[in-house]
C-alpha cells in the first residue's frame, strides 16, 4: 500500500472506529458487533505497524476507549485502568504463553484464568475500610465520579469486614470490577420498560452502562445492578497474588466469582476456556470469553506493559453464537446516503437470549455469493450481541420451489426511483434526492447526538415529520416554529412537546462548527473528518471553495474523502441548504489554527518521541503540549525524529535513540524548551 493509501485507510478506520467507540461508551447503542469492530481496529494496529509514521497519540490503539462525560466530576485514577489484549484464537493464546515465558525467563510462574464479564469496569477507594469514591473508567486515566450511583448498588460494601494482612489490618485500598445485570433479571427490566412505553435496552452491558451514567441515584436503585471484583491494591501493604485477592477480597466483604481456575500451563488454560464456553449459556449473567492473568503480582510488575494493556493479562473472546431458522422474505432498506440493504425477515427464533425476526444481508453480492434464497434454512449469526447476520444457507433443507434470489433494483420508497451500482461497488444506491427515505436518513443524521443533538427529533418524529410532509430536509427543521399550533395539535403531542422540540432545535444552533459539518452527512467525512476539516478550513466558506488537491494536502485526508467533499459542494441544491442553515443561524466558522513558527516557539517543526512515564504529564498532556506550540508526536525513532522525551521506566526507543545520536531529554529539559 501506498503511503497516501494508507494514511487514508487509517484515517478512515480511525473515524470508523471513534465513532463506534463513541456509540458504545457514550450513547450505549453500538451498530456493530465486537467481532467486527475488532477486525477494524486489527486492521489499524497492522496498518500503523507497517507505516510507524502514522501512529499519532491520540490513534485508537494507543489509548483506551473513553465513557468519560461531563455530567460527573472527573477523578484521576491513583494507576491507569487499562484494556486487555483481545483474542479469538487458541494459537494467540499461545503466541502470548511464549511472550510471558520468554520475558520471565526460567522463572516458574503459574496463571490465574477466570470468566470474562460482560459488563461495565468500576474502580472502588476505600479509606479506613469505607467506600469514599466510586468511579468508571472514562480514558483509563481519569474516570466518572459515579460515587452516589454505586453506593445504590448492595452488594458493594460501604463498610468492609475486618481483615488483616501480615497483621496489619487493611483499610485503604483500591478494589476493581465489573458491574452487569443478570440475564433474566434485564429481560424482565426490558419487560416492564416496553410495557411503559419506555425505550428498551439492547443488551445487559448497555443498560448497565446506561444505568450507572443516570443523574439520579433513586433511578439506579431501583435497578437489577450486580457486581463482581477482581482485582485488589493498597499502598500499605505487600499484596502477594491474583489468587491471593481474590481471597482477601472475598473476606473483605465483596463479590467475588466463583469459577476462576489456577492453571499451571497454557494447555490448562485452554481447556479451561473450552469448558467456559460450552457452559456459557448455564450462567445467570453474560460473559463474552476468559481473562488469563499472571497470578504472581511482582511477575505482573516485571512483565509491564504496553501501550494500553499489561503485558501480564490477554482476554480469550468466545466465537459468536448461531442459531438456525427459516427465512421467509428479503427486503431493502435506504440509508440517509441512498445505501439500499437487503435484509432477511425471519421467522422469529431465540438467540443468545433475545428473539431474532430480523437479520443483516450486507449487500446483492454477499445474497448472490451465498445463493441465499427467500424459504431456505438459514444460519443466524450474534457477535457482540447487537446486530444479527446471515451467516450461509443450510443447503440440504432448501425446497425444490427456492428460486435464485434476483435484487429488484427499484428503490422501495413510493417514488420507486431505478437503483443505481456504482462500478466494482457492492451495494446499490437510490439516487433520487427527494427520496423520503434518504430524507429520513439524514435528517435523523443531523439531528443525532454526535451531530447537531437535537432533543425531541429521534427517528420516530422524524419519520411523522416527514409523512406529514412539514419537513423534507435538515433545512426544513428551522422553519418548524410557524407551525408550533400544528404540531401541538398532533395526536399524542400536546403544547409541552411541541416547545420541547422547539427548544432543542434552538439549542442546536450553539453545536460548534465541526459537528454541524459532521451533520451535513457528506459520504465519508465521520466524525474525525469532520474535526480535521473544520480545523484546517475554519469556515465553510474556505472548506466549498477547496479544490481536492488543497483537501488531499492535509494529513489524513485521501482522495476518496477529497472527491465526496467536492462532490457534494458542488451541487448547488447543497448550497441553498447550507445558506438556508446560515440564515438560521448555524454555525459554520471554528476557531482558526494557529500557525506557530520558529520564532514564537523553539520547538515548532521539531519531531518528537515520547518514552517511559512522566512525572508530572500524561502522554497525551505532552502531544497537546507539543502540538499547541507547532511540533509533531510521532512513535517511532528515526533520524528525522529530533527529540526523544523519556521519563521513568523509558523503553527500547530509548536505546535506538542513543544508537541514532538522537538527543535525549527529560521532564525538566521539556519544560525549559517549552517556557
Ligand atoms: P475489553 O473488553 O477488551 O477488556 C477489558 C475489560 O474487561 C476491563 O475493563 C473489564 O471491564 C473487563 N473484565 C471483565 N471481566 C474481567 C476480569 N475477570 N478481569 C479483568 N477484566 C475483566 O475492554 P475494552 O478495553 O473496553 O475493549 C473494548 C471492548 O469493547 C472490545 O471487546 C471491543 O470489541 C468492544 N467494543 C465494541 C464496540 C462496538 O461498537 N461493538 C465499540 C468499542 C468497543
Amino acid at each position: 500500500m501506498s503511503k497516501s493509501s494508507a494514511a487514508g485507510r487509517a484515517a478512515e478506520l480511525r473515524d470508523q472506529i471513534n465513532e463506534q467507540t463513541y456509540r458504545y461508551y457514550i450513547l450505549n447503542e453500538p451498530t456493530v458487533s465486537d467481532r467486527e469492530f475488532d477486525a477494524l481496529l486489527d486492521e489499524l494496529i497492522r496498518l500503523e505497524a507497517a507505516h510507524p509514521e502514522l501512529i499519532t497519540p491520540d490513534s485508537p490503539t494507543q489509548r483506551v476507549g473513553s465513557d468519560l462525560t461531563s455530567s460527573f466530576p472527573t477523578v484521576t485514577h491513583a494507576r491507569p485502568m487499562l484494556s486487555l489484549g483481545n483474542t479469538y484464537s487458541s494459537d494467540d493464546l499461545r503466541e502470548f504463553d511464549r511472550r510471558v515465558r520468554d520475558r520471565l525467563g526460567s522463572e516458574p510462574f503459574r496463571y490465574v484464568a477466570e470468566l470474562k464479564i460482560d459488563g461495565v469496569a468500576i474502580s472502588l477507594t476505600y479509606q479506613d475500610g469505607r467506600l469514599r469514591c466510586g468511579a468508571t473508567r472514562g480514558n483509563g486515566e481519569q474516570g466518572d465520579d459515579i460515587t452516589s450511583n454505586i453506593r445504590t448498588i448492595r452488594s458493594i460494601p460501604l463498610q468492609v469486614r475486618d481483615v488483616t494482612v501480615e497483621g496489619k489490618p487493611l483499610g485503604n485500598f483500591e478494589v476493581r470490577g465489573e458491574v452487569f445485570m443478570a440475564k433474566e433479571d434485564f429481560v424482565a427490566m426490558n419487560a416492564e420498560r416496553e410495557l411503559a412505553g419506555e425505550k428498551t435496552f439492547a443488551n445487559p452491558r448497555n443498560s448497565t452502562a446506561g444505568t450507572l451514567k443516570l443523574l439520579d441515584p433513586k433511578i439506579v436503585a431501583g435497578r437489577p445492578l450486580a457486581t463482581f471484583t477482581y482485582y485488589l491494591t493498597s499502598d500499605d501493604h505487600r499484596l502477594r497474588s491474583h489468587a491471593d485477592n481474590l481471597q482477601l477480597l472475598k473476606d473483605l466483604g465483596f463479590p467475588t466469582n466463583p469459577h476462576w481456575r489456577a492453571c499451571s500451563t497454557i494447555d490448562d488454560v485452554l481447556a479451561y476456556c473450552d469448558e467456559q464456553e460450552r457452559r456459557r449459556d448455564e450462567l445467570p449473567y453474560e460473559i463474552d470469553g476468559v481473562v488469563v492473568k499472571v497470578d504472581s503480582l511482582r511477575q505482573q510488575e516485571e512483565l509491564g506493559m504496553i501501550s494500553k494493556s499489561p503485558r501480564w493479562a490477554i482476554a480469550y473472546k468466545f466465537e459468536a453464537r448461531t442459531a438456525r431458522t427459516t427465512m421467509e422474505n428479503i427486503t431493502l432498506q435506504v440509508g440517509r446516503l441512498g445505501t439500499v440493504t437487503p435484509v432477511a425477515e425471519l421467522r422469529p427464533v431465540l438467540l443468545a437470549g433475545s428473539t431474532i425476526s430480523r437479520a443483516t444481508l450486507h449487500n446483492a453480492d454477499f445474497i448472490t455469493e451465498k445463493d441465499i434464497r427467500i424459504t431456505d434454512t438459514v444460519i443466524i449469526e450474534k457477535g457482540g450481541d447487537v446486530i444479527p447476520k446471515v451467516d450461509g444457507v443450510v443447503l440440504e433443507e432448501r425446497t425444490e420451489s427456492a428460486e435464485p434470489y434476483i435484487f429488484p433494483e427499484i428503490c422501495p420508497c413510493p417514488l420507486e426511483t431505478p437503483l443505481h451500482r456504482p462500478e466494482g461497488e457492492a451495494n446499490y444506491y437510490c439516487e433520487h434526492a427527494e427520496c423520503p427515505w434518504q430524507i429520513r436518513g439524514r435528517i435523523g443524521h443531523y439531528a443525532s447526538r454526535a451531530a447537531l443533538d437535537i432533543e425531541g427529533l429521534g427517528a420516530k418524529v422524524v419519520d411523522q415529520l416527514v409523512t406529514l410532509g412539514w419537513v423534507g430536509s435538515y433545512a426544513d427543521i428551522y422553519d418548524l416554529h410557524r407551525r408550533r399550533d400544528d404540531l401541538a395539535a398532533l395526536e399524542r403531542w400536546g403544547e409541552k412537546s411541541a416547545d420541547n422540540l422547539l427548544a432543542g432545535i434552538a439549542q442546536s444552533r450553539e453545536r460548534p462548527y465541526f459537528r454541524v459539518l459532521f451533520g451535513l452527512g457528506i459520504r465519508h467525512v465521520g466524525a474525525t473528518v469532520a474535526r480535521t476539516l473544520a480545523a484546517e478550513f475554519n469556515t465553510i466558506d474556505r472548506l466549498m471553495g477547496a479544490t481536492e488537491e488543497e483537501l488531499t494536502a492535509v494529513e489524513d485526508i485521501g482522495p476518496r474523502i477529497a472527491e465526496s467533499v467536492v462532490r457534494f459542494f458542488s451541487d448547488l441544491g447543497n448550497h441553498e441548504l447550507i445558506e438556508r442553515l446560515r440564515a438560521a443561524g448555524i454555525t459554520f466558522e471554528g476557531p482558526a489554527r494557529r500557525v506557530v513558527t520558529e520564532a514564537d516557539s523553539p520547538i515548532a517543526g521539531k519531531t518528537f518521541v515520547l518514552t517511559g512515564t512522566l512525572e508530572s504529564y500524561t502522554r497525551e498532556q505532552v502531544a497537546a503540549l507539543i502540538e499547541e506550540r507547532g511540533g509533531k508526536v510521532t512513535s517511532s525513532v528515526s533520524k528525522k525524529t529530533d527529540f526523544v522525551l523519556a521519563g521513568a521506566e523509558a523503553g527500547s526507543k530509548l536505546e535506538k535513540a542513543g544508537k541514532l545520536g538522537v538527543r535525549v531529554i527529560d521532564q525538566t529539559e521539556f519544560e525549559e524548551l517549552i517556557r
